[in-house]
């Protein structure tokens, strides 16, 4: 009985079931789109402004400052699309590369494989790199591939694979197209990796980089980020050959987002809150920042492997903890058990469906959100029948935490 006189559904060892579950708050602990600071949702609340105004103007200029701070290219122009990350590498690829160039796409899950797609779309002469989902792209490979292929004008690379957890050496890779392919641009979709892992634009020689608002940013889905190099920018103009675009058409925003200004009406209020949001990045500092996100996914790693779930990339993204589940518990019924205790994670695609989860804490919280979560994949584990020392996923958690 409970202390209202209720009898309780309960297991076996007395933990709240069935109805009692609704008084789980929603977590979400899902690499994109992720938890925002309170500061922000106050933000996103105010009344919506008119985008032709002085004060818009000036919001939307001190934005693309704060941006180009956190992708460490101070100084430079990041455009400012609405839109999701997905937009604003469509308007980076064709704004760089011309019509009919061939495009060498590194693919090694879900996001590697969208730009090969994409890239097709355009009409590029596609050819591809592949790895095996979880495996890591080398230098020696990625040299081989492109003797063989022979000069590509481009290369899209996934910094933080978000489909399998991987983290892809983009410093190693894009200098290795440098010294093999010196004329070909280097495109990299930092969906994930932005505020999460080391990311050196200049220092690597890349040529565009690429994001979103819903992941590291801690934005809501609908804005897109990109960084394009000089060289990217000129081979755009100078070719007289450059694949169609209107609304994303970075060549036409690039004067007007320089005056406050954009094309089509911007997302005006997730501008302003972004400004709140990249301020609060930038307070925060992004190696510390960087620091408590590789500490929380390491100790979500520890408590999988607790409960016998595996590690599923050679080289972990701080941004997401992808994991294979234990022989016979399918992991689209553990991120059923977690979304019954609120707790929103994200599991496996295409062939990893049945044996991928990949929690993240990509999002607002701090290092007791790994204990929770921790906490709640026992009980998830219990709810599908597996027995589990009771705390012994979130002993896991904080030895990684407090050490
Ligand atoms: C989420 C994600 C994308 C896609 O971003 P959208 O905002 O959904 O278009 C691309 N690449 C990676 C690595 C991602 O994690």
């Amino acid at each position: 009985m409970t202390g209202d006189g209720r009898a309780r559904p309960a297991a076996g060892d007395g933990r709240p079931q069935g109805a009692d579950r609704a008084s789980f708050r929603p977590r979400l602990y899902a690499p994109g789109p992720v938890a925002v600071p309170p500061s922000v949702l106050e933000a996103l609340a105010r009344p919506v402004v008119h985008h032709r105004t002085d004060a818009f103007r000036a919001t939307f200029v001190r934005v693309r400052a704060a941006l180009a701070e956190v992708l460490e290219v101070a100084g430079d122009e990041v455009m400012l699309l609405t839109g999701s990350g997905t937009t604003a590498f469509e308007a980076a690829l064709v704004a760089a590369v011309p019509r009919g160039a061939h495009v060498l796409a590194l693919r090694g899950g879900k996001f590697g494989d969208r730009w090969a797609a994409m890239a097709r779309a355009f009409g590029y002469r596609v050819s591809e790199h592949d790895v095996a989902w979880g495996r890591a792209f080398d230098v020696d490979g990625l040299r081989v591939r492109l003797a063989d292929v022979g000069q590509p004008d481009a290369v899209t690379l996934v910094h933080s694979e978000t489909s399998t957890g991987v983290l892809h050496d983009v410093a190693a890779l894009a200098e290795a197209v440098r010294t093999h392919a010196p004329d070909a641009l280097v495109l990299v979709d930092a969906v994930t990796s932005l505020a999460a892992a080391e990311l050196r634009p200049r220092a690597w020689g890349l040529d565009a980089v690429v994001a979103g608002s819903q992941k590291g940013v801690m934005l809501p889905p609908g804005l897109g980020f990109a960084w394009l190099s000089e060289r990217a920018w000129a081979r755009g103009e100078e070719a007289g050959r450059r694949v169609p675009a209107y609304t994303l058409d970075l060549h036409r925003e690039r004067p007007r987002q320089r005056a406050g200004d954009s094309g089509t009406t911007p997302a005006t209020s997730l501008v302003v809150a972004a400004e709140v949001a990249l301020g609060l990045l930038l307070a925060e500092g992004l190696p510390a920042r960087r620091q408590a996100l590789g500490r929380r996914n390491r100790a979500l790693l520890a408590a999988g492997r607790a409960l016998g779930a595996e590690p599923f990339a050679e080289r972990a993204s701080p941004a997401v903890a992808a994991m294979t589940t234990p022989e016979g518990l399918a992991a689209p019924a553990v991120v059923r058990a977690l979304a019954d205790r609120g707790v929103r994670i994200a599991g496996g695609q295409d062939h990893l469906a049945s044996r991928l989860i990949r929690p993240s804490l990509l999002g607002h919280g701090d290092d007791y959100d790994a204990v929770v979560l921790a906490a709640a994949l026992e009980d998830a584990w219990r709810d599908l029948g597996r027995t589990v020392a009771s705390g012994a996923a979130v002993a896991a958690a904080m030895a990684v935490l407090g050490s």
